[in-house]
């Protein structure tokens, strides 16, 4: 027997989301119940629904930056009890066998299949999943995480995606004192980078399409802010960064990018636009500069993203709304009109 529960559904690439039900598995014995309060939406959600990255299994359900309350646990759950404040990420299992899951990296799994999606995949019992626009959630315990209790849930759903795909990079490429950190667009993804690249200590400066956010953008922990409109910027910052975190959802002139950093540097792309991205050899040869990927985290990383984001005080800017304004929340974050990330109250399913 299954659970029926609601849920905001695309029917197709051109349709608006709209109100449904869904069904959730029954709690098996590794499985954690859990009502969502809160859900972030993700630029990502966006290129799914439109099927920008291929046509995904309509109906679909997105959202993967869920945060709630557990309501039941299976018997052999260790980890979490009723009650505790729970979230899941971009995934809720893999294949825990490959070097990548035995190394926490479960973003990176190679097993057959690899991760399994939130949403838009197909669970080890054969049904499709579906995300967190949904009012409840039963997902394996090794794939959730626990949001530390200084951490209000609307404010931890959006660390869930947006706060571990920025922090899993600056980790890895050594953000910190000394180092010269860029991030290019500052949206959801890309002022969460701002906010830990701060925290971690490194100089940050923000490249954006314009100054509109300027003021913003040096409160969020900004040292240096520029538009990206204007040309100047890209002679002023020529070589200046040891690290450039793209966060752009649109295709950009990697070139012009590629020449704000310094010898040895690295261009970490992030953003997921939909027609491939375009690199002269030149602005990345000639400096032996390096144009890399990364794609969210594992889950012991965002258990520590997680904790270091409650000891530094490090929160997402949100604007939480009802269910029913989903598809004109799509509207402004595809307009770049998010300050920073939507967040759905769903008790308004
Ligand atoms: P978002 O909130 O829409 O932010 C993207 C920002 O990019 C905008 O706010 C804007 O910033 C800038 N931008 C948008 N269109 C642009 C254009 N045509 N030219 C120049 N700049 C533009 O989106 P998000 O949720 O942060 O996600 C960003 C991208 O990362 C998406 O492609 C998403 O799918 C991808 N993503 C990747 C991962 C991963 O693991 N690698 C995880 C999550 C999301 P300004 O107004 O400041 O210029
Ligand atoms: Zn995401
Ligand atoms: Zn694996």
């Amino acid at each position: 027997m299954t659970t029926t529960v609601s849920a905001y559904a695309a029917d197709s690439a051109t349709s608006p989301l709209k109100k449904t039900t869904i069904e959730r598995r029954d709690v098996g014995p590794h499985d954690v119940a859990f009502d969502i309060k809160f859900a972030g939406i993700c630029h990502s959600d966006i290129h799914t629904v439109k099927g920008e990255w291929g046509e995904p299994n309509y109906p679909v359900v997105v959202g993967h930056e869920i945060a709630g309350i557990v309501t039941e646990i299976g018997s052999e759950v260790t980890k979490y009890k009723v009650g505790d404040h729970v979230g899941v990420g971009c995934f809720v299992d893999s294949c825990r066998e490959c070097d990548s899951c035995k190394e926490g990296l479960e973003q990176y799994c190679t097993g057959p299949g690899g991760m399994i999606g939130t949403y838009n995949a197909t669970g080890k019992d054969g049904t499709p999943t579906y995300g967190g626009y949904s009012t409840a959630i039963v997902v394996d315990e090794n794939y959730v995480l626990r949001i530390p209790d200084s951490i209000p849930l609307d404010k931890a759903a959006p660390l869930l995606c947006a706060g571990i795909t920025l922090y899993s990079p600056l980790r890895h490429w050594d953000a910190g004192p000394g180092k010269e950190v860029a991030v290019i667009g500052l949206g959801g993804l890309g002022h969460m980078g701002v906010k830990i690249a701060h925290a971690m200590g490194a100089h940050v400066t923000v490249l954006s399409q314009s100054l509109k956010k300027m003021e913003d953008g040096l409160r969020l922990g900004a040292d240096e802010y520029y538009a990206t409109s204007d040309p100047d910027t890209f002679t002023k910052l020529a070589g200046k960064f040891d690290l450039i975190l793209n966060t752009v959802s649109a295709n950009l002139d990697m070139g012009a990018y590629l020449g704000l950093l310094g010898r040895d540097g690295t261009l970490v792309e992030l953003g997921a636009p939909e027609q491939p991205l375009s690199v002269p050899f030149f602005p990345l040869g000639g400096l032996r500069r390096s144009l890399a990927g990364s794609m969210i985290g594992g889950i012991a990383e965002t258990q520590e993203m997680l904790d270091f984001c409650a000891e530094h005080d490090v929160t997402p800017e949100i604007e939480v709304i009802e269910a029913s304004y989903v598809n004109e929340a799509y509207e402004r974050v595809l307009a770049s009109d998010v300050r920073y990330r939507f967040v759905i109250d769903t008790s308004t399913l």
